[in-house]
């Protein structure tokens, strides 16, 4: 089945799905061009940080992009308001395959029927978001990574997505300020995330079989790449409960992967040091909150 294009999307708001890290972030690029982005969450407090987090930013961020303008943030708590007359509507709510699969079918129920609906997970293809959702021609994933200083994204096919759907996001995504990368086959992790997920896997093993630790070996990372920072750092930035998530994910697809890598997220995690959110992870010197 072919798809409406959301062409006038210039004056129509996008709706955020999830609050969360990556909401709140996604919810700032595409505030960057002028326009409305709306916020639905389940906790106020999330919702609060979302907008502040947006409103601290956006001015800065738009100022960076060709033709940016600082637009605005909303948030609320009712789902119908939330998608009314929006062009995308893309989902980050927690890593849980029968929660999105609601997600999806309550949004396919009342998003526009033009309006592209879009999954930021990071392991789980959209294909597997189908079961109650009746127009797939306009799903697909859209995943961010780390915006506004990572900016790469995936684009995937749910596997009935129209081809004109895909070419629309992959062009029009470049004007919030993201690099659109299509992954032309289903994969689990699309395409840096399966790279990512590799360099992670051995740097956990590494410190499960004692062999370093998380510091040395974001100093041996850092010193050899010239990258600002290490894999361990980087994941306190992600959450260690959504890196396990991530991980468990990618086990359940391959019984073959060490289980020393889970072992010690979970050791992390079960101390209550969940990364920068928590205001420890792998390291010390992050401030709560
Ligand atoms: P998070 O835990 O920071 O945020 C999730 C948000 O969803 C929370 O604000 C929570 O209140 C809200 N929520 C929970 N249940 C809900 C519901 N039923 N309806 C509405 N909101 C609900 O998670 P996150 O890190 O932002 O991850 C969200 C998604 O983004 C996941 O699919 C993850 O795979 C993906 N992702 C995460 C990262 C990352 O680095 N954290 C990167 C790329 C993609």
């Amino acid at each position: 089945m072919s798809s409406t294009l959301p062409t006038d999307y210039a004056s129509r708001p996008v709706a955020v799905i999830g609050a969360g890290t990556l909401g709140r972030r996604m919810a700032l690029m595409f505030a960057t061009r002028g326009g409305l982005v709306r916020i639905y969450d389940l906790s106020r407090s999330q919702r609060e940080a979302a907008v502040n987090y947006v409103g601290h930013n956006v001015a800065e961020v738009a100022g960076r992009l060709p033709g940016g303008r600082p637009g605005t943030a909303v948030a609320t708590a009712d789902l119908a308001a939330a998608v009314q007359d929006a062009w995308l509507v893309i989902e980050a709510v927690p890593e849980r395959l029968e929660l999105k699969k609601k997600i999806f079918g309550d949004l396919d129920a009342i998003v526009p029927a033009d309006a592209i609906l879009a999954s930021n997970s990071s392991s789980y293809a959209s294909s597997n978001f189908l079961d109650h959702v009746r127009h797939p021609e306009r799903v697909l994933n859209i995943h961010f990574y780390m915006p506004p200083t990572q900016n790469a994204v995936d684009v995937m096919s749910c596997g009935k997505t129209d081809r004109a759907v895909l070419d629309f996001v992959l062009a029009t995504l470049p004007e919030f300020g993201v690099s659109p990368f299509e992954a032309h086959k289903e994969s689990t992790g699309f395409i840096f995330n399966r790279v990512w997920a590799a360099v992670k896997r051995e740097c956990l093993e590494l410190v499960a079989q004692g062999v370093s630790t998380p510091q040395d070996i974001d100093a041996i990372f850092r010193v050899n790449t010239g990258l600002e920072r290490g894999p361990f750092r980087m994941m306190d930035q992600v959450g260690l409960d959504v890196v396990l998530d991530i991980e468990e994910h990618y086990a359940a697809e391959h019984p073959e992967y060490p289980e020393g890598p889970r072992a010690v997220l979970r050791d992390y995690i079960s101390r209550g040091r969940l990364g920068v959110k928590s205001g420890a992870g792998f390291h010390d010197d992050y401030a709560k909150g």
